[in-house]
């Protein structure tokens, strides 16, 4: 436990396990918790349990690189995470915690003809749709960031960029823990180290889950668990259109000289971006082969430093100091899967990929509206998991931040 889930926040753990909620909800991730938050403080719904079998964020919501932003590739998408920045810009306020959610603009960089075509259109389809995204020239990449080696190295020269205002961090484990203190506050049971082991089900419709801890009945389950969701969804019979893939990232130690911006390149398959410790962060591209492992390797630190140092040479003079892995859960065409699933009783939030974090607020949001109403919100219907079967896919490689 860090300092500030010890000392910050007011946590209400429950004394025991019921034989029964309205909601039950697998998983202690960031979507699991926000949903159980926005449930109680939107719906009033507050007979809900989350389920954990590790500890809170133990995740990926713990161990992810935590940018946010909604320069997506496809209307639907830059709507809904556009949705995501507006909650997370007043999410401290609303929850009294610092969560030290910093703007810092997004640079995407360039580096090709067909880099400046696509980030023209990223530009024009954001502004289009609500998030404000502009095309910048490298005079302005190096005002806005002057640590950028404007020739690339002399191999990535840089041509131009997209620049979205919005783009922010925030700290991922705070994030988490802020929004299980606020659900719990209001009568939402948490609990820790209780794995989901089996689903049950009577005349087609799920009415409960098995755990480490005995069966609990519920009149809705949902699943939350991020990359582990195959393994829930097939103790219904579900097949989904996800694989897991690990997706490592590293940073180092801490850099004196202020690195404002998030710095994107799709040519190079990384981002990075500077904590409020100094550290350089940076992140890539996922693992080709899907895996369960969390395996960190030198290969990738190796191709991933390699290749950020053309673009920005001081990283030569810092040291790697942490590389970590989380699984991730990616949908066959980058969009995440949200909503009802044909089994009666059942819902996911899942696909979230390497890139659902900064989807927090506002899929744990919508996704309370769909179990409180039992209507699918028009944010999230483009997401529902039955696009696959209706020919409707959101294909948006641009949910990476690397593509
Ligand atoms: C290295 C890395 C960098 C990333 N960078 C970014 C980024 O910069 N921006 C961004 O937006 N996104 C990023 N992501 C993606 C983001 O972290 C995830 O999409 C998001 O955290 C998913 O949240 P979640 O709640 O769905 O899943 P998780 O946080 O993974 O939570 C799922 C939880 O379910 C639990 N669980 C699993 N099985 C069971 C079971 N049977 N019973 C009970 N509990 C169970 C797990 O223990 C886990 O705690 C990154 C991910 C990684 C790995």
């Amino acid at each position: 436990m860090n300092e500030f889930v010890e000392r910050a926040i007011d946590l209400r753990w429950p004394a025991a396990i019921k034989p029964a909620y309205d909601v039950v909800i697998i998983g202690g991730g960031g979507h699991g918790l926000a949903t159980a938050y926005y449930l109680a403080t939107r719906h009033g719904i507050t007979n809900v349990a989350v389920l954990e079998r590790s500890y809170i964020g133990g995740g990926n919501s713990g161990r992810n690189t935590t940018i946010i932003r909604a320069n997506y590739g496809i209307p639907e998408a830059v709507r809904f995470y556009q949705r995501s920045v507006d909650l997370y810009a007043h999410l401290e306020q609303e929850t009294d915690r610092a969560l030290m959610h910093k703007t810092k603009g997004l640079l995407w960089i360039a580096h090709s003809e067909a880099g400046i075509r696509q980030e023209r259109a990223r530009a024009a389809v954001n502004t289009a749709c609500g998030a404000t995204t502009e095309y910048v020239d490298p005079a302005a990449i190096g005002e806005i960031c002057p640590q950028i080696d404007l020739t690339g190295g002399g191999v990535w020269p840089v041509y131009g960029a997209s620049y979205h205002p919005a783009g922010s961090t925030a700290r991922h484990d705070r994030v988490v823990w802020a929004y299980a203190e606020g659900a719990m506050r209001l009568g939402v049971d948490v609990f820790q180290r209780t794995g989901v082991i089996g689903l049950r089900m009577e005349r087609g419709r799920v009415t409960g889950v098995e755990t480490s801890q005995g069966p609990i009945a519920a009149g809705v389950v949902l699943s939350a668990v991020g990359g582990h969701v195959t393994t829930i969804a097939s103790m219904v019979g579900l097949r989904l259109p996800i694989r897991t893939h690990p997706l490592q990232a590293f940073v180092t130690n801490r850099y004196a000289q202020a690195f404002h911006p998030i710095v994107a390149s799709s040519g190079l398959g990384g981002y990075a971006s500077q904590t409020a410790k100094g550290e350089m962060l940076i992140g890539a591209e996922i693992d080709r082969a899907p895996s369960y492992a969390y395996d960190s390797g030198y290969p990738f630190l190796q191709h991933c430093a390699f290749r950020m140092m053309t673009l920005l040479p001081f990283l030569r003079d810092l040291r790697v100091l942490r590389q970590w892995t989380g699984v991730c859960d990616m949908s066959t065409d980058y969009s995440p899967v949200m909503g009802l699933t044909g089994v009666d009783g059942f819902l996911v939030t899942t696909g979230w990929g390497t890139w659902g974090f900064k989807a927090i607020p506002a899929g744990g949001e919508q996704l309370a509206a769909l179990i409180a109403t039992g209507r699918t919100p028009d944010l999230i219907a483009p997401f529902s998991l039955d696009r696959f079967a209706r020919d409707r896919t959101m294909a948006d490689r641009g949910s990476a931040g690397t593509h």
